[in-house]
């Protein structure tokens, strides 16, 4: 071994030392996050690598379906999303399901492997007797022995009380982007009125899925902010989805320039040093994803992902596709 060869390894062993314990912390600093997603690639995946092994069996990824209960038509403006009726991207506006469609759905997510239903609204905030129904369907879904989840749009805290009694083991909610860059992408709702609806989730004893998007015209500096504002939430969200924008005709971020898929990749990893107990989604975006890139988010610590052809309204691969790359990689769905 040369002498360089010998100092690499030697750090690396340090750093390796250093990366065994996954310490929980909310005090991340820009500078240290920014450091680490500055780092060189291996050694950059070699810390994820390590730290996901300490709190996770790597060759587990858990699956989620997610459905759409109520698409189209939502009020709010977010420059990604073709459900928001600012946009013409040919989305229609519909009525929220009905319970015995929702628990024909669950029950073949369930069939297929899932573990986890997540059922989405594109709404601002749920009204009252909309929730009951919701609440409905969370029991329904428990019944099949699924975890459930719920994203629709901002809670009162008696709303996520409401969820908790009913049964709703997760709420998502994302913080999709750094507090700075946060009015590019959406008007219609604050950053604050965001963490707020967080803190009602948590606080009524929910779960929390909570994560951002990437590629979205964003600087380095709003993913190493994103990735702040994330870990230093007053707990980690038990979840956290990373999105590549999946580009949409008829929204304000179609044309935009595609971000590296290496830098996605290292927006995974810095969210697994930065987050270590939590599960790490890798969300959606999978469809334009080339095999390789997914199996770099996988050793960079990803551990999640959405299962089955629809990602609420943009495509996602479908299940035998994500069957092939499991066998490939020697990955199994987590029990
Ligand atoms: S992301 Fe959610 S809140 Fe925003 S426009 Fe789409 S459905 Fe509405």
């Amino acid at each position: 071994m040369t002498t360089t060869s010998a100092a690499i390894a030697s750090s690396a062993a340090q750093s390796a030392t250093k990366s065994a314990y996954a310490v929980i912390r909310h005090d991340w600093s820009r500078a240290e996050i920014h450091t680490l997603f500055a780092l060189p690639f291996p050694e950059l995946m070699f810390r994820a690598q390590s730290l996901h092994r300490t709190c996770f069996d790597p060759t587990e990824v858990q699956i989620s379906t997610l459905l759409s209960i109520k698409t189209g038509g939502c009020p709010e403006d977010c420059a990604y999303c073709p459900q928001s009726a600012h946009y013409e991207t040919g989305v229609k506006a519909e009525k929220l399901m009905s319970l015995e469609a929702v628990l024909v759905e669950a029950r073949a997510a369930r069939d297929a492997g899932a573990s986890r239903f997540c059922m989405g609204a594109a709404w601002r905030e749920p009204k009252e007797r909309d929730l009951d129904r919701v609440c409905a369907m969370v029991e329904g879904v428990r019944a099949l022995g699924l975890e459930t989840c719920a994203t629709l749009g901002m809670l009162t805290a008696e709303q996520a009380q409401r969820l908790k009694a009913s049964g709703l083991d997760y709420y998502n909610h994302n913080l999709d982007t750094s507090p700075e860059f946060y009015g590019a992408i959406i008007s219609t709702r604050t950053y604050q009125e965001r963490l707020d609806t967080l803190g009602h989730v948590r606080d009524a004893g929910i779960r929390v899925c909570c994560g951002g998007i990437v590629g979205m015209g964003e600087a380095r500096e709003d993913r190493v902010g994103m990735i702040a504002a994330l870990a230093n939430l007053p707990g980690h969200p038990e979840s956290v989805p990373i999105n590549m924008l999946v580009k949409v005709e008829g929204t304000p971020l179609a044309k935009g320039a595609s971000l590296d898929p290496l830098e996605f990749v290292r927006t995974i990893a810095v969210a697994r040093i930065t987050m270590p107990r939590s599960v790490v989604r890798l969300s959606a975006g999978r469809e334009d994803m080339s095999e390789e890139t997914q199996a770099l988010c996988f050793l960079a610590g990803a551990n999640s992902i959405f299962y089955g052809p629809k990602l609420l309204t943009t495509p996602n691969p479908d299940s035998d596709c994500d069957m092939r790359l499991f066998d490939k990689l020697g990955l199994v769905p987590m029990r």
